[in-house]
């Protein structure tokens, strides 16, 4: 059984003193509903504060990005060793990433291996552009996408995926529940014909794209949609407590079934 899960994906914002704030306004609140995976994503320099902040409590640290080397001569970089004593999770293949740091395909593949080969469990992020959205070509970018990764059936037995349509990052543009969870169950059948039913029936894949507190419900209601990760209103932390309480509700008897 697939266990829910809201990630926040606090990009290139906060200082040390303003995750401390952030972590301090929304620890105790989080960590009273155990049946979500609550993940929280600073950025790198505030993950050794946060990690010492939600120390005993229920809430998982995780990174936003990761370079595939272990270690060397790789000036501003960080490594899958240096982050696995820190934290659980990685995001990888951002679109964020994809477009302002040339990540291509091939580069996300080596960072997916190099975090689980130490043990980090990667948010895998997909997503069509709007122009390819409304050609309909979602589905043929989506696959080009998921096949450029590794062959092997322990890489999606071992990761999270996130669906995010680049057109509702940050726009306030969010897909609607029905776009989302038949894109998701899209995305779920294209593993199973790969790596078997089993491994698709198990993966945990999110929806990502202007969700708020307002909208989350639509999105947890779907059956393929098992979570959120979450970017904007991951920074307020009402909004944050408020999406990852509505999943508990709506969602979280399944972890407990599970
Ligand atoms: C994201 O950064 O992954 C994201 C989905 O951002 P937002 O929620 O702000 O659209």
């Amino acid at each position: 059984m697939r266990v829910p899960m809201i990630a926040g994906n606090w990009k290139m914002n906060t200082t040390v003193g303003e995750a401390i704030e952030l972590v301090n306004k929304m620890r105790q609140g989080l960590d009273q509903i155990d049946n979500v995976e609550k993940v929280l994503c600073p950025p790198f320099i505030s993950l050794a504060a946060v990690k010492e902040l939600i120390e005993g409590s229920s809430i998982k640290l995780g990174a936003q990005n990761i370079y595939f080397e272990e270690k060397g001569a790789y000036t501003g970089e960080i490594s899958p060793l240096m982050l696995a004593d820190l934290c659980e999770f990685v995001i990888i293949g951002h679109s964020e990433r994809r477009q302002y740091f040339n990540e291509t395909g091939e580069m996300i593949d080596k960072k997916v291996k190099a975090a689980l080969k130490v043990g980090l469990k990667p948010i895998l992020c997909i997503g069509e552009r709007l122009e390819e959205n409304e050609a309909g070509r979602t589905e043929e970018v989506l696959t080009k996408q998921l096949s450029s990764s590794s062959d092997r059936i322990y890489y999606f037995s071992g990761l999270i995926l996130a669906y995010e349509p680049i057109w509702a990052i940050g726009t306030g543009r969010a897909a609607t529940g029905e776009q989302a969870n038949e894109t998701i169950g899209f995305i779920r059948q294209y593993i199973s014909k790969r790596y078997g039913k089993r491994v698709a029936q198990d993966v945990c894949i999110l929806y990502g794209g202007s969700v708020t507190a307002d909208n989350i419900s639509e999105f947890i209601n779907q059956p393929e949609i098992d979570g959120a990760l979450v970017g904007g209103a991951s920074l307020k932390a009402d909004q944050f407590l408020r999406i990852v309480k509505q999943t508990s509700e709506i969602k979280g008897h399944l972890s407990e079934e599970g």
